[in-house]
C-alpha cells in the first residue's frame, strides 16, 4: 500500500498540451477515481502514474519515492486495462501466474498465489481454460487476477468494463469495491463513466481539458458542485439548468427566469456577483402540481416514463426542457400544463459561463 502525490504534473505532445498542472493527493488505500468526457487526459494522467507515458512536467511520488524516470517496473504498481491483454495460449493459470514467472517466483510460490487470487475472485474452476473459453467478466476477472498476484502498492484501471454489457458492468463494479475493501490496496481508476464513479470510489476527480474541475466524495460532489460543468457531469439524469438573472432587495435575492418566473431564493445562498446567472435544481428537487403555485416553473409535459418506485416526467416551456422525478405514480399525462416547485435548499446558482 501507498500513497500516491500528483504534483504540478503536465503533458504535452509537441505544440499540444494535454495536462496543464494537475495536482492531487492520493491517500494510502484510497479508491480514488479519475473521471471526465471522452479526451479529458485521465488515461494520459493514469499512463504517466503507470510510466507508460513521460511526464513534460512536475513530478509524480509513489510511497515517498519520485517515480518520474522509473520504468514501470520498478514502480511496483500493476495497471488492468480495457482490453484484458491475455495471452490467448495460456490457461487461465497461467495467465494469472505470468508476473510472477516473469520475476523467476519459485513455482510452488507461484502456485500458492495464483491459487489465493482464483479464490478471491471465485476462479478456482477456470484456473484450467483459454481465454477464448471465458466469458468477458471471466476475463476481466483473471486480468485482475494477474494485478493481484503482484501484490502491488498501487492498482491502476483504466475503463476495465468498458467491453462489459450493461448489467456484467454493474456486478463487475461491486466485485472491484469488494475487491478494494478486500486488499485494502490504493486503486485509482478511470472512467468517463460518472455512475462508475459515484458508486466505487472513496473520492472522486473530475477533469475537463487537462484541468482539475473538482475533487470531493461522490456526494459532496453530488451535493456541492463547486461549478456548473461538475453539476452536469455528476448525476443522472442530469441537473436542470434555467437561464436568467438576479434581482437583490436588501438581503432577499429572487432568480428571475428568462421566461418569467420568479423564484426567491433561500436565505444563506450566496449567489455570484453579476446579473446573467443559471439556475440549478436536480430532477428529485421538483415538486410537481397540476394548479398554478409561486416560485414555481411552468412546463407542459411532454413525455411521461413510469419505472415503477418512481416516475421521471419531461416537461419544455419556451426555450428549455424540465426533468422531474416524482415519488409514485402521478397520474400525469403528455399536454398537461404543470408548474414545477424547486426545493429552496436544494437549488443552485451558478454564473453564466459555460
Ligand atoms: P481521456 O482518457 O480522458 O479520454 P486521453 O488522456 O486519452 O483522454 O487524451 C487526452 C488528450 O491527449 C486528447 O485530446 C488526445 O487527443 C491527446 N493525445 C493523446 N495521445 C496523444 C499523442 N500521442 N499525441 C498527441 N495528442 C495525444
Amino acid at each position: 500500500m501507498a500513497k500516491v502525490e500528483i504534483v504540478d504534473v503536465r503533458k504535452s505532445y509537441a505544440d499540444t498540451h494535454v495536462l496543464h498542472g494537475i495536482d492531487v493527493a492520493v491517500r494510502d488505500g484510497e479508491f480514488l477515481v479519475l473521471v471526465g468526457p471522452s479526451g479529458c487526459g485521465k488515461s494520459t494522467l493514469l499512463r504517466m502514474i503507470a510510466g507508460l507515458e513521460t511526464i513534460s512536467g512536475g513530478e509524480v511520488r509513489i510511497g515517498d519515492t519520485v517515480v518520474n524516470r522509473l520504468a514501470p517496473k520498478d514502480r511496483d504498481i500493476a495497471m488492468v486495462f480495457q482490453n484484458y491483454a491475455l495471452y490467448p495460449n495460456k490457461t487461465v493459470a497461467a495467465n494469472i501466474g505470468f508476473p510472477l514467472k516473469m520475476r523467476g517466483e519459485r513455482a510452488a510460490v507461484t502456485r500458492q498465489k495464483v491459487e489465493e487470487a482464483a479464490r478471491i475472485l471465485g476462479l478456482e474452476d477456470l484456473l484450467g481454460r483459454y481465454p477464448r473459453q471465458l466469458s468477458g467478466g471471466q476475463r476481466q476477472r483473471v486480468a485482475m487476477g494477474r494485478a493481484i498476484v503482484r501484490d502491488p502498492k498501487v492498482f491502476l484501471f483504466d475503463e476495465p468494463l468498458s467491453n462489459l454489457d450493461a448489467k456484467l458492468r454493474v456486478k463487475m463494479r461491486a466485485e472491484i469495491k469488494e475487491l478494494h475493501q478486500r486488499l485494502g490496496t490504493t486503486m485509482i481508476y478511470v472512467t468517463h463513466d460518472q455512475v462508475e464513479a459515484m458508486t466505487m470510489a472513496d473520492r472522486i476527480v473530475v477533469m475537463r481539458s487537462g484541468r482539475i474541475e473538482q475533487v470531493g466524495t461522490p456526494l459532496e460532489l453530488y451535493d456541492r458542485p463547486a461549478n456548473q460543468f461538475v453539476a452536469g457531469f455528476i448525476g443522472s439524469p442530469a441537473m436542470n439548468f434555467l437561464p436568467g438573472t438576479l434581482e437583490r432587495n436588501g438581503t432577499a435575492t429572487t432568480f428571475l427566469a428568462a421566461q418569467g418566473e420568479r423564484i426567491a431564493l433561500a436565505e444563506g445562498m450566496t449567489p455570484p456577483p453579476g446579473g446573467h446567472v443559471v439556475f440549478g435544481i436536480r430532477p428529485e428537487h421538483l415538486d410537481l402540481s397540476f394548479t398554478e403555485l409561486g416560485d414555481a416553473f411552468s412546463a407542459t409535459v411532454a413525455v411521461v416514463e413510469p419505472t415503477g418506485a418512481e416516475t421521471l416526467v419531461l416537461a419544455r416551456y419556451p426555450g428549455g426542457e424540465l426533468t422531474c422525478i416524482c415519488k409514485g405514480r402521478p397520474d400525469v399525462r403528455p399536454g398537461q400544463t404543470v408548474w414545477l416547485r424547486p426545493h429552496l435548499q436544494d437549488s443552485h446558482i451558478f454564473p453564466a459561463e459555460c
